[in-house]
């Protein structure tokens, strides 16, 4: 296929590295004047979006997206393909999709889980929203990108999983670390705790895949001085889109709303870090 791909950054050069090796022509473009190995150059969003069959995007707002998505949807010929890749509003999805379905291009929306390791490895999930047609042209891709794709409904469905699936990861992160602080206090060691609870009923993938515990359980960041794995930033950006939407469609997130509260006042300071020093930090927050 001939792909264009908008946003080399983190994400989006390990992906667009991966479609190269599966033999697909990729033309690239970022406003920050990423070059790879592979990747035709273009130098504007429109000369990588004109003459492809699919563009693909992975852009850091909805803002962003949508002001790309003003710039390429006229030059991409009817027939064609757009597939965001982003994280961003359900909002900005859908308009996207109604700007692209009214010139005959179809919109997926198609956030990813699994990091920049994931991306590096093609190893990703995407949720996609859109139609069957739409996901039927993305899956190959989705294939050579990732190792999981949920068609998870129309437009705007993907970003609904991503915020949903994010909300209970940074709420349980926060209940698994308050839990973990909690023992210490209590004298009871952190190797016992975690041998009882990945095996009861406080089990899930915050304690069992990614303990926040330096020395207990698998590698995670936590082993590696809570250097990201998932930043606290991006934690914060995807619990502020899950309280928007929230609030878009007045559903009660009570905990949803707290967990952005602390992610705020934690990624102040330590933004940079892994989601997961939510504990170190927790730690500083108790009396002695
Ligand atoms: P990033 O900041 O590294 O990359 C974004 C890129 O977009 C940058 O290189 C930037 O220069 C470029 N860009 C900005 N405006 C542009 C424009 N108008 N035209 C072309 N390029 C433009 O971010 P990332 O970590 O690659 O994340 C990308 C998206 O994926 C975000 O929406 C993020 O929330 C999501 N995501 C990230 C991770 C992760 O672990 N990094 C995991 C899952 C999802």
């Amino acid at each position: 296929m001939r792909i264009g791909f908008i946003g080399l950054g983190n994400m989006g050069t390990p992906m667009a590295r991966n479609l190269v090796a599966a033999g697909h022509q990729v033309a690239g473009f970022d406003v920050a004047g990423v070059t790879i190995e592979g990747v035709a150059p273009a130098q504007s969003a429109t000369e990588a979006a004109t003459g492809r069959d699919v563009v693909i995007t992975m852009l850091p707002n909805g803002a962003i997206l949508r002001n790309v998505a003003d710039e390429v949807l006229p030059v991409m010929a009817p027939g064609t393909t757009l597939i965001d890749c982003s994280t961003v509003d359900v909002e900005s999805a859908r308009t996207v999709a109604e700007q692209a379905q009214a010139a005959g291009i179809t919109a997926v929306d198609a956030p990813v889980s699994g990091g920049i390791g994931g991306a590096t490895a093609g190893t990703l999930t995407f949720m996609a929203g859109g139609t069957d047609e739409g996901f039927a042209t993305a899956r190959p891709l989705f294939d050579i990108m990732g190792q999981k794709a949920v068609h998870c409904g129309a437009a705007g469905a993907g970003q609904a999983a991503k915020i949903c699936n994010n909300m209970i990861l940074g709420i349980s992160m926060i209940g698994v670390c308050e839990a973990f602080a909690l023992a210490e206090k209590l004298e009871l060691d952190a190797q016992k705790m975690f041998d009882v609870v990945s095996t009861s009923s406080g089990s899930c993938w915050s304690v069992n895949t990614y303990c926040p515990v330096p020395g207990v359980g698998p590698q995670s960041p936590a082993d590696n001085n809570y250097t990201p794995g998932f930043a606290a930033a991006l934690m914060l950006k995807d619990l502020r889109l899950s309280q928007d939407a929230a609030g878009a469609v007045g559903a009660a997130t009570p905990l949803g709303a707290q967990a952005t509260a602390l992610y705020a006042q934690m990624a102040e300071d330590h933004g940079d870090q892994d989601f997961s020093a939510m504990l170190p930090w927790l730690k500083t927050r108790g009396a002695d």
